[in-house]
């Protein structure tokens, strides 16, 4: 599933092929891909408008518009957005194409068919849904701190719950709670100052290292694998150390064997020895 880094790279891959183009047509293969407002308002709506911009608030796309429209995407569990043109074979499993100008077009592709399209007028739907950006120079372990406080759920669902952090999604906050080494069952307001450091300093180099290889591409499931506008593959999963199962069977820092726990539904990975149930604080 597209988690921060996946959406960022979307972003900043696409944006050199639509920025200053102007919206030519839309084929909706799958109507139900818009949201809001109606299919036939979104394309009548949405076609003569120049993409101004794309911009990234948790694991949304925002398209700005010439006219004051925001095309909001949600990529969801196995979205995609990948460059073409007009002579482009259609990728299997697209379900919309936005045609721009100078013959490029934009395929969202979806096998599972749980990416949402909205054209809508400012960022109200969303904002009240999000938490604030782990990359920003705004998030201070402060903040992570205040954002913990008083959370009785695991520590795993807190980093997962898009009201308290943006973004971070099953295998980034896996990977998080490995380097900072906390249990995912200890609960938000266990965490002492000190972790909550640990926990800051590993979300946030984790998401720029992912960022820096383009996200995460997992195997094991190519139909839902994520994929890059330009239709390669991230290479985000081969630095997981536990993440998906995919960073190998032991732990790296201490050989002992990873463990698979399910945390409000979400397969979860962890090293029982670095990261400890109980602290000598409990
Ligand atoms: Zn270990």
């Amino acid at each position: 599933m597209p988690e921060l880094p996946e959406v960022e790279t979307v972003k900043n891959e696409l944006l050199p092929y639509v920025v200053s183009h102007r919206i030519a047509g839309v084929t909706l293969i799958w109507e139900g891909i818009v949201k809001e407002p109606s299919a036939q308002e979104f394309c009548s709506r949405i076609i003569g408008q120049e993409i101004t911009g794309i911009e990234r608030r948790g694991k949304y796309l925002i398209f700005s518009l010439s006219r004051g429209d925001l095309l909001i995407i949600h990529l969801k569990m196995t979205g995609s957005l990948l460059i073409g043109q007009d002579s482009s074979e259609l990728p299997k499993y697209t379900r919309a194409v936005i045609h721009l100008d100078k013959d490029i077009n934009i395929f969202f592709r979806d096998p599972r068919k749980f990416g949402v399209m909205r054209l809508v007028k400012d960022t109200s739907g969303i904002d009240s849904k999000l938490g604030p950006e782990p990359l920003e120079a705004s998030f201070t372990p402060q903040v992570l701190a205040d954002r913990l406080a008083k959370r009785t759920a695991p520590i795993k669902a807190v980093l997962l719950d898009q009201k308290v952090i943006a973004g971070i999604g099953n295998m980034y906050a896996d990977e998080a709670l490995f380097a900072a080494k906390i249990h995912p069952l200890r609960s938000g307001e266990s965490l002492s100052q000190e972790e909550i450091k640990r926990l800051h300093r590993a979300i946030q180099r984790i998401l720029w290292a992912a960022i820096d290889n383009k996200g995460a591409s997992v195997k094991g499931t190519s139909v839902d694998t994520y994929i890059r506008p330009d239709g390669t593959q991230g290479r985000a999963q081969f630095e997981f150390k536990v993440a998906h199962g995919l960073g190998g069977k032991t732990c790296p820092t201490c050989g002992t064997p990873i463990e698979r726990i399910v945390v409000r539904n979400r397969g979860t990975y962890f090293c029982p020895k670095c990261q400890p149930e109980r602290t000598g604080l409990y």
